[in-house]
């Protein structure tokens, strides 16, 4: 099946939320009833806020550390939802998980970014979700593929699973940056683009890694049409034992909220998509400019130490003559504007001069050094 021909619920149909964005909030893990409830309860002030996260199994990169409450903490989210209405969804790695979850009436399932890197374990989900109807939200992959996020949604839609969220939480990148996990905008506009009826949401808690970045990336992310944010947030974000660089207090979230510019986006949403897609083409497009005008250039300078051996000058009229008129009719062919072509080439020549130039100026003493 092709995700064009996935069959997805489109948010509005099965949320309460009437105005987006949609909200998801709570903490990174739940820790103690204390801490999840009191968390619950101020999260359950702010209108925004619909739906209440904890993570219960955690997914850890050492063995060592805090691996979640387990399935007590199931009871805590059931009195949550008993006590203040908010509906909820806990991430889910493994068939015991998700038959858990179901047991303990959770409202909706996610599945984790190092989850989805695999596609024998989103299967094995999938099919233990058979039948079931229950709204599962999708991170991406730790790593930056669109194929293998949208591989992961294709199986559950597959699977009967209609309603569908992708959750972008950012990628990872060896290079450093002030993101835990580089947000690479263009994979989720892509995904957008490609699947127009894909709610999209964004995790900047997961993107940022610390609080000072969360409201930036959530305007960006709203800015982008996302339909919704889901956010970490603790009574003791200092104390969490789990990102507790990322987590904010619930009333700071409130804050935050306020300060958020919601753009309306009834029947733009599609046009802003597609700005940003080409935008993102014309991105590319100048990289390899540049890149291929550093690779002329290289080759440039190769000729301007030939010419030098061979004790040739660097401008030869003619070749400079034959670029002109070649290049001009290539242009022509192309579409593109005489007059601006020429002067392009002029500029892009008189690079090429000053950089033979130098290498003829050079002595034989500063070249081999
Ligand atoms: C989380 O949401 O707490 C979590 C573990 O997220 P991710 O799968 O994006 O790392
Ligand atoms: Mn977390």
């Amino acid at each position: 099946m092709t995700a064009k021909g996935m069959d997805i619920l489109p948010l509005h149909k099965w949320l309460p939320a009437k105005q987006l964005p949609l909200v998801i909030s709570g903490p990174c893990s739940a820790e103690s009833r204390e801490q999840v409830l009191a968390t619950a309860r101020q999260l359950a002030m702010i209108p925004q806020v619909k739906v209440f996260r904890a993570g219960i199994w955690k997914p850890r990169t050492r063995p060592s550390k805090f691996e979640g409450v387990g399935n007590e903490g199931l009871k805590w989210l059931q009195d949550v939802k008993a006590e203040t209405g908010l509906l909820t969804t806990v991430e889910v790695a493994k068939p015991e998980h998700i038959e858990a979850a179901l047991h303990a009436g959770i409202d909706i399932l996610w599945i984790g970014a190092r989850t989805v890197v695999n596609p024998f374990s989103v299967q094995e989900l999938a099919e233990v979700l058979k039948g079931i109807d229950i709204p599962v939200m999708v991170k991406n992959p730790l790593n930056p593929d669109v194929k293998l996020w949208l591989g992961a949604l294709e199986r559950l839609n597959a699977s009967g699973i209609t309603r569908l969220v992708a959750i972008h939480r950012g990628f990872y990148y060896y290079k450093h940056s002030i993101y835990r996990n580089q947000p690479m905008w263009e994979i989720p506009i892509e995904m957008q683009w490609q699947y127009p009826q894909l709610p999209i949401i964004c995790d900047p808690s997961h993107i940022s890694g610390r609080r000072d970045l969360l409201q930036g990336i959530s305007q960006k992310a709203l800015d982008l049409g996302m339909a919704g944010l889901m956010i970490e947030s603790h009574i003791q974000p200092e104390e969490a034992l789990t990102d507790a660089d990322q987590q904010i207090t619930p009333s700071v979230l409130a804050e935050m909220l306020k300060n958020l510019h919601v753009r309306q986006f009834s029947g733009n949403k599609e046009f802003q998509t597609k700005l940003e897609h080409l935008r993102h083409e014309i991105d590319k497009m100048d990289a390899e400019l540049i890149d291929i005008l550093a690779k002329r250039m290289n080759i440039v300078e190769e000729i301007g130490q030939y010419k030098k051996d061979n004790n040739i000058t660097v401008l030869q009229i003619r070749r400079w003559s034959e670029i002109i008129y070649d290049r001009l009719n290539l242009g022509e062919k192309a579409g593109l504007q005489k007059d601006f072509l020429l002067r392009m080439l002029q500029l892009v020549h008189k690079e090429s001069i000053r950089r033979q130039e130098n290498i003829m100026g050079q002595t034989d003493d500063e070249e081999n050094s």
